[in-house]
């Protein structure tokens, strides 16, 4: 009677595919251990297909595989520096399009170089081309496309982007989203000190006049560095100083504008903090008043938004 009982029990158990745990695993987002942990639990009650351990194993494994390491000597100081990147990231976003039903019409690449906490990474978000179709950001899918314990500097950044190769794909495109400061790099320009220090123009440093100074294009930044590297004074060819970075197969008609979001939280930080310290200056109750206010505005806050202006400044 028991054993009776114990063999329908197994039999009238739900049951589970592998290739439908998988699915389960990640769209709930659990990492390796966790799965494995969650299928012993759930054992006793439901039929997992066998094989599950295994399965994932050959996962990692394939997964494994689209990163490399590599040992570069840094230009800076020749000190030893590692890099751990993707391999053929474009064909991977091209993977995630086909496994999503998706073209490649419909997506942009929005790539983004930024130092924290030591590490320089670049990192890459497939987003939608026209935003009302859906929000595609989240840091869920931000693919981390390259990382080394190094500092931002032009030749590190090189080296990375040299390694991601990424605008090698026709259909997909890209464009850059980060700080001021690092699109400068990119572009091969000087700081925000120098003559013409705009990515987006020919603006010249200090001028207040209302003109509409001529934009920047990809093709402008390559020839005034061609000009730069023949006779180099930076000033003389658009404040550009090294070769540009950014996209070198794209077409040299496309503007910065269309390849460079504008950063607003970046400006915004800067304007604000400004006419804060000006009021300060002018009336000291404003630090009482802003403590009242909006955190945002508060004295500590102030004082880190200083800290960006000036590296913003590039002094
Ligand atoms: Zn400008």
């Amino acid at each position: 009677m028991a054993a009776a009982h114990k063999k329908m029990t197994a039999n009238s158990k739900k049951s589970v595919t592998l290739e439908g745990f998988k699915r389960a695993k990640i769209i709930a987002g659990l990492s390796g251990n966790v799965a494995l942990k969650f299928v012993r639990q759930i054992r006793g009650s439901v039929k997992v297909e066998p094989g599950f351990k295994e399965a994932l194993a050959n996962v990692n494994r394939k997964f494994s595989s689209l990163f490399a390491v590599e040992e570069e000597v840094s230009p800076l100081d020749s000190s030893k520096m590692y890099i751990v990147f993707f391999r053929r990231p474009m064909e991977f976003f091209d993977s995630i399009l086909s496994e999503r039903g998706s073209t490649a019409i419909d997506f942009l690449l929005r790539l983004s170089i930024d130092e924290g906490r030591g590490f320089l990474k670049i990192s890459g978000n497939l987003v939608f081309r026209h935003a009302h179709l859906e929000t595609s950001s989240g840091v869920k899918r931000t693919f981390l496309l390259a990382v080394s314990p190094i500092k931002e500097a032009y030749q590190h950044i090189k080296i990375m982007l040299a390694k991601l190769d990424l605008d090698v794909g026709e259909d997909l495109d890209e464009f850059y989203s980060q700080d001021l400061k690092c699109f400068n790099i990119i572009c091969g320009l000087g700081n925000h000190a120098s003559t013409r220090p705009c990515i987006y123009c020919l603006w010249v440093n200090g001028c207040k006049s209302e003109i509409l100074y001529e934009e920047r294009t990809l093709g402008g930044l390559r020839s005034d560095y061609q000009q730069f590297f023949s006779t180099p004074k930076a000033k003389d060819f658009n404040s550009t100083q090294r070769e540009p970075i950014l996209l070198p197969h794209k077409d040299p008609t496309i503007l910065l504008l269309q390849v460079c979001a504008l950063p607003w939280l970046h400006i915004r930080l800067g304007i604000v903090n400004h006419v804060y310290s000006k009021m300060k200056r002018e009336i000291p109750q404003t630090v009482m008043w802003s403590s009242t206010m909006d955190p945002d505005l508060r004295e500590t806050n102030a004082k880190r938004c200083l800290r960006i202006w000036t590296v913003c400044r590039g002094s």
